[in-house]
């Protein structure tokens, strides 16, 4: 293949990429060619909790090998291969430090402190995401049961479970995995009036979350 071919063939992808875009439809990488990756909007957190804006970023796309190589065996089984942790054994199932939980792949934003809560099951629990802009919800037949897995929207880490037996506000159990999430400890703030104030509301599904911001100072 000479030079030029190879420019041409990256011609051709760039405007194909340039097309679809325009055309509003995403590239799925799923056939293994080199499409661009999937753009997805992420709303992102300071490590202080302050809802800073969205973002749109590309999907993380990672072979087995970078996962394996990037992440402890607990966290890759956990991620990239859908595991549980034992109960009672992660690092954050007892924690009561005011801050933030993220994604131990990307870094992604996804629960507070603030809506976690004492489960007694031995996982860290939480009654509502940071954002439902940043997870994926989607239903798991694995094991003999039907239950709602949880991941992250931006690379597809499996997070946990999502229940319906939590405390109010929403009734919701979000039952993740310490080994999926990487917690950073942000003690003093909350969301400041500022930043609710740069909230979208057609991206904010859930009003309970937001007053709850206000209760995290
Ligand atoms: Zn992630």
């Amino acid at each position: 293949m000479n030079r030029r071919t190879v420019l041409g063939i990256v011609g051709v992808c760039g405007a194909s990429a340039l097309l679809r875009r325009a055309a509003g439809v995403p590239a799925t990488g799923s056939d293994g060619s080199s499409d661009p990756p999937t753009v997805v909007a992420i709303v992102e957190y300071s490590d202080a909790g302050v809802r800073v804006g969205v973002n749109e970023v590309p999907k993380i796309v990672k072979t087995d090998a970078e996962w394996r190589r990037q992440l402890t065996s607990i966290s890759y089984q956990v991620t990239r291969r859908e595991g549980t942790e034992r109960a009672f054994t992660g690092a954050t199932w007892n924690g009561h430090d005011k801050g933030l939980y993220r994604c131990v792949c990307c870094n992604t934003a996804l629960f507070g402190s603030d809506t976690k809560f004492e489960s007694g099951t031995g996982w860290p629990s939480f009654w509502s995401p940071l954002d439902k802009q940043n997870i994926e919800e989607r239903i798991d037949h694995t094991l003999g049961m039907v239950r709602t897995a949880v991941s992250c929207r931006r690379c597809d880490a499996h997070l946990g479970h999502l229940f319906e037996d939590g405390p109010k506000p929403t009734g919701l159990r979000y039952c993740m995995n310490s080994a999926a999430m990487r917690f950073v400890n942000g003690p003093t703030l909350g969301a400041s009036t500022q930043a609710s104030s740069r909230l979208d509301p057609a991206a904010s599904e859930d009003a309970a979350y937001v007053n709850s911001r206000e209760l995290w100072a």
